[in-house]
C-alpha cells in the first residue's frame, strides 16, 4: 500500500473528524451534489446539519407535538362537559332516592334508560303508577308511618262491596310468583320472611299496583314446621325482636306482616306483644290470618293502636277448583254484609286458576278489589285517602299527576 500524500492525509482526517470541506476541486464537486447551500467562505455543512434543514425538522417535530397537546386538551375537555352535565340530566331526587348516588360514569350509563313502566292492564283501578324504588328510611319529605306510604293505591269503593285477595307464602315458588303478577286486580302479596332475592320482584309488584305484606313464620300448634327463624313461645322477649327483625330487614315497601301458620304463638299474648311494639316502632300494620280462634294478634294490636284487621275467609284450606270456588263465594257475601272482606289464599296453581276465572266476574257484578291496607284502614278508623274513580280516571296517592296508561 502506498502511502498517502498530503492531500489524500488530509482526506482521511476530515472524514474522521467530520470537519467541514476544503475547497478542493474533486471534493467540491461531489459537496456539490447535495442541495445544501454553500456558506461564505465556500465552507459546507452535512445536510442535516444545515439551518434551513434543521429549522425544518424543528418545525414538524413541533407541530406533531402540538396536534397531539391539542388531540388530548380537547378529549379531557369532552370528559369533563360530559361528567358536568350529566347530574342535570338526571331524574328529580324523588325518583331514584333509593340508589346509591352513582359515579359519573354510571350515571352516564343511566342516564338514557327511562323509568320502569310496566305494561298496562285492563286492572278496574287503573290507578297504578310506577312507585320509585325507595327504602323506608329515604323519604324526608313523606312523614306518614310506612303502612301508609307504601300501600298500593285503591280505587274509590264508596258504597260498593270491596275484597282484599292476600296471597301467602309467596316468593318460595318463582314460577307462581310471577303468575300472581298477572292477576288482573290490585293483590295483595305476602312474601316469606325467608324468601331469597325478592327485591326486584317486589319492586315489579309494587309496579303494578300489589301491595306486600312480608309473611312472618311463628309457631303452629302441633308439629308442622314452620320454617327459618319462625317465632316460638320459648323464646325471649330480644330473641322474638331479634327474628322479626331479620325477617323485616330483608323485605323493603312493605305495609305490614301477616302470620304464616302461629295458631300456638299468635295466641300467646306476651309473644305477640313483642311483635306489635316492633310494629309500631316501624309504623307497620298487623294482619291477623287468624290461623286460631284463640289468637290475640288483632286485639293486642288494636291495643297498642297500630292498624289492623283479620282475615274474614281463607280460598284453599282445601285445595280443588269447586273448593275454592265455593270460598270465593263465600268472601263475596261477606264483602256484601260487611263492606269489605279480607280473602287469604296460597300460591296454588288451583287458586291462581280461579282467581283469574273469579276477579272479572265479581267485579262485573260490582265487586271492587282492593289493596288490604284498604280494609285495614277502613276498620282502624283511619281515613287514607281515595284515589281514582270508578269511571277509570287514574290517580296516584302521593297527589302527582298520573302517567298515561293505555
Ligand atoms: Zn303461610
Amino acid at each position: 500500500m502506498v502511502a498517502p500524500g498530503p492531500k489524500q492525509r488530509y482526506f482521511w482526517l476530515r472524514i474522521a473528524n467530520r470537519a467541514p470541506m476544503a475547497s478542493s476541486g474533486g471534493q467540491r464537486k461531489r459537496v456539490k451534489t447535495g442541495n445544501g447551500r454553500r456558506k461564505a467562505g465556500g465552507r459546507k455543512r452535512p445536510f442535516v446539519g444545515r439551518p434551513g434543514v434543521r429549522r425544518a425538522i424543528v418545525f414538524g417535530w413541533a407541530t406533531i407535538v402540538a396536534v397531539a397537546v391539542g388531540f388530548l386538551l380537547m378529549r379531557s375537555m369532552d370528559e369533563t362537559t360530559v361528567a358536568r352535565q350529566t347530574p342535570a340530566a338526571r331524574p328529580a331526587p324523588s325518583a331514584v332516592a333509593a340508589a346509591p348516588s352513582p359515579s359519573p360514569a354510571e350515571q352516564l350509563a343511566q342516564t338514557p334508560r327511562t323509568p320502569v313502566e310496566p305494561a298496562p292492564r285492563p286492572r278496574e283501578t287503573a290507578v297504578v303508577a310506577p312507585p320509585p324504588p325507595v327504602t323506608a328510611d329515604e323519604i324526608p319529605y313523606d312523614a306518614r308511618p310506612a303502612w301508609q306510604r307504601f300501600a298500593a293505591a285503591s280505587p274509590v269503593v264508596g258504597k260498593r262491596p270491596a275484597i282484599a285477595i292476600v296471597i301467602d307464602d309467596d316468593g318460595l315458588n318463582k314460577k307462581e310468583a310471577e303468575e300472581l303478577l298477572s292477576l288482573e286486580a290490585p293483590i295483595t302479596l305476602s312474601i316469606m320472611g325467608y324468601a331469597e332475592g325478592m327485591t326486584d320482584y317486589a319492586r315489579r309488584a309494587r309496579a303494578l299496583g300489589d301491595e306486600l305484606l312480608v309473611h312472618v313464620p311463628m309457631e303452629p300448634q302441633g308439629k308442622a314446621d314452620p320454617g327459618t327463624k319462625a317465632l316460638t313461645v320459648d323464646l325471649s322477649p330480644a330473641e322474638i325482636r331479634a327474628r322479626l327483625r331479620w325477617h323485616l330487614d330483608r323485605h323493603d315497601g312493605f305495609v305490614g306482616i301477616n302470620n304464616h301458620m302461629g295458631s300456638r304463638f299468635s295466641s300467646d299474648a306476651a309473644g305477640m306483644k313483642v311483635v306489635i311494639e316492633e310494629l309500631k316502632g316501624r309504623g307497620l300494620a298487623f294482619l291477623d290470618s287468624r290461623t286460631a280462634a284463640t289468637s290475640v294478634g288483632e286485639e293486642t294490636a288494636r291495643a297498642a293502636g297500630i292498624p289492623t284487621a283479620s282475615r274474614d275467609v281463607f280460598l284453599d284450606n282445601e285445595i280443588g277448583a269447586s273448593a275454592i270456588e265455593a270460598q270465593l263465594v263465600l268472601v263475596e257475601r261477606k264483602a256484601r254484609e260487611k263492606g269489605m272482606a279480607i280473602a287469604i289464599g296460597h300460591p296454588h296453581a288451583a287458586t291462581i286458576e280461579a282467581l283469574r276465572r273469579f276477579i272479572p266476574q265479581a267485579k262485573a257484578r260490582g265487586i271492587v278489589f282492593v289493596p288490604v291496607s284498604a280494609v285495614i284502614a277502613r276498620r282502624s278508623g283511619e281515613a287514607i285517602e281515595a284515589v281514582g274513580t270508578t269511571g277509570g280516571a287514574s290517580g296516584k296517592r302521593s297527589g302527582s299527576p298520573p302517567p298515561p296508561r293505555g
